[in-house]
């Protein structure tokens, strides 16, 4: 990944995020507040703003940005926890011989660290946590990606608002889950 492949990355993810939108809010009614689609939606303008305004040249810078822009511009759980993912990768960069697969496993251990969320817990963990062993496999694909996200139908909520819907959590796909998997197809579709 460098800083264009980086820029298009998150060009491709705002596109995402920007065409189901509703879709994204519609998921967390359900099971939470329906706000997941505007939170991302306004992170990911602003994000975007943030790079033509800056004009990032290196991956580093790139992400720096990307990290304040979503911690401060995000509300709700979904901002601290994308924003904590990017400061995580963000560092990991900067340390010497870090392979990509190392990278997002650091933002992975870093929504960890700030949300404790487990594995099964139906959040994005459970679309991160598959995703990063991919990249490690050199196996990840969109239907990798789909599987995961649709893995978190049956699962109880154990973290965040949906949380407090308890049994009533089963049967719904986790919003952040879905956010993720777009910001994880978008980052194959940079690549390619
Ligand atoms: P809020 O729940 O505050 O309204 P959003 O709707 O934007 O925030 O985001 C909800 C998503 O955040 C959930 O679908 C889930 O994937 C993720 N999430 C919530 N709490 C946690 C947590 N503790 N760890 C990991 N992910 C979490
Ligand atoms: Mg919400
Ligand atoms: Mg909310």
């Amino acid at each position: 990944m460098n800083v264009q492949t980086g820029i298009r990355w998150m060009e491709l993810f705002n596109e995402k995020i920007q065409q189901e939108k509703d879709y994204l809010t519609q998921l967390d009614t359900p099971i939470g507040d329906s706000d997941h689609g505007n939170n991302m939606s306004r992170g990911m303008s602003h994000v975007i703003q943030a790079i033509e305004s800056e004009s990032p040249d290196s991956l580093e810078a790139l992400l720096k940005l990307v990290t304040t822009t979503l911690l401060s511009k995000v509300g709700g759980a979904s901002g601290p926890l994308y924003g904590s993912a990017f400061m995580g990768m963000l560092k990991t960069l900067q340390q010497d011989d870090s392979s990509w697969s190392k990278i997002l496993q650091a933002g992975l251990e870093s929504i960890q660290k700030r949300g404790k969320a487990e594995i099964g817990d139906k959040t994005m963990i459970d679309v991160w946590a598959p995703v990063v062993q991919a990249v490690e496999d050199n196996q990840l694909t969109s239907a990798v990606i789909d599987e995961a996200v649709e893995a978190t139908k049956p699962l109880k909520a154990k973290k965040g608002r949906a949380s407090y819907v308890g049994e009533r959590s089963i049967g719904y796909i986790d919003p952040g889950a879905y956010s993720s998997a777009l910001l994880f197809k978008a980052m194959l579709e940079s690549e390619g």
